[in-house]
């Protein structure tokens, strides 16, 4: 018979960890699908790998998965994937922002044949208007980068193995999960569902965050920022073109020496132009940087299924 496993990042959720297991537990086994919990916790400063290993004493089908610090929850659902064992793999969040009943539903398009089912997002839940048009600014650029709609993309998929695998399959450090699972291709259909309110804890996420996340993965996805140095450059050109041929004009008619703020106002602007673009190639040569050290995504420090310890029998290649 084939096994689900659920992939639950978890940062500082202390308050939400034992209770996501518990209805989990209830709406998987209600629906007789056979499953898996991997559980990551991804550094968290609470109690939260404490909760985890509790509430694998209590069910053996849960995995948990100790990150040595804080990597991040693309780094995160990575290892929750490449410890996954299942025939299909489903990655949530561990807040129960994304509804476990959806689940069930999404098995079922897997067992119809599907091999990547992607939620998507029915609103996008209580944001400020001003989140709400920086995010669709985000996405937008990034529907482009990668040709899907990604307006309403989430985290919340399911995947056979065939997809999980091509994704740990490719060799690139960072890593944008939401658009990585469509660029694999795949039979792939959607699921809708609503995005409940957060129950307990806090979201992760600061303004700050926010714009860096948007940065990272828009250069991870596109190199369309380069071409923009490209376009800067053929404006300036353009601009200088015609002030040639004016100052030109002015020289031959004896009228020369003024001009002053025009010089002022065309140096300060190739000036911002230049350092600008010399901004966004040195944005892409760290990441080219970043990417070329080969570091592990994630270091673990602990791997607990149900109450056992098996960090020596895990596979921990899988990280390069
Ligand atoms: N998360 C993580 N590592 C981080 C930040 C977040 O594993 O560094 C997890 C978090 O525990 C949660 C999921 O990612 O399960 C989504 O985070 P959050 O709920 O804060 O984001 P939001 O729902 O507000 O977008
Ligand atoms: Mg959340």
């Amino acid at each position: 018979m084939s096994r689900l496993s659920v992939v639950l990042p978890a940062y500082n959720e202390e308050l939400m960890v034992g209770k996501t297991c518990r209805v989990l537990h209830e709406v998987l086994t209600e629906a007789g699908i056979s499953y898996e919990l991997v559980l990551v916790d991804d550094g968290s400063n609470d109690r939260t790998w404490e909760e985890i290993t509790k509430a694998g004493e209590k069910d053996a089908n849960i995995l948990g998965v100790h990150f040595s610090r804080n990597f991040g929850k693309e780094a995160a659902v990575y290892a929750g994937l490449a410890q996954a064992t299942g025939d299909v793999v489903a990655v949530m969040d561990c807040d129960l922002q994304h509804p476990p009943e959806t689940l069930i539903p999404m098995y079922h398009l897997w067992e119809e044949g599907w091999e990547v089912i992607e939620g998507v997002k029915k609103s996008r839940g209580t944001e400020s208007l001003l989140h709400k048009e920086s995010a669709g600014f985000f996405y937008g650029i990034m529907s482009k980068a990668t040709g899907v709609n990604m307006q309403n993309a989430s985290d919340f998929k399911m995947m056979d193995r065939k997809a999980v695998n091509s994704i740990l399959s490719m060799p690139e450090r960072n890593m944008f999960f939401r658009a990585t699972s469509s660029w694999v291709g795949f039979k792939t259909t959607h699921v809708e569902f609503e995005v409940h309110d957060r129950e307990a804890g806090q979201s992760k996420w600061s303004t700050w965050s926010l714009v860096k996340y948007a940065f990272t993965n828009i250069v991870a996805f596109t190199t369309v920022p380069l071409q923009f140095v490209t376009i800067i450059g053929g404006a300036c050109f353009g601009c200088s073109l015609i002030l040639i041929i004016y100052s030109l004009v002015q020289f031959f008619a004896g009228r020369a020496v003024e001009g002053y703020t025009t010089t002022l106002i065309v140096l300060l602007l190739i000036g911002s132009a230049i350092m600008l673009s010399l901004g966004i190639i040195g944005y892409y040569i760290a990441k080219i940087y970043e990417e070329v050290k080969r570091r592990p995504r994630y270091i673990i420090s602990q791997i607990v299924r149900g109450k056992k310890d098996v960090y020596q029998e895990v596979n921990h290649d899988r990280s390069h």
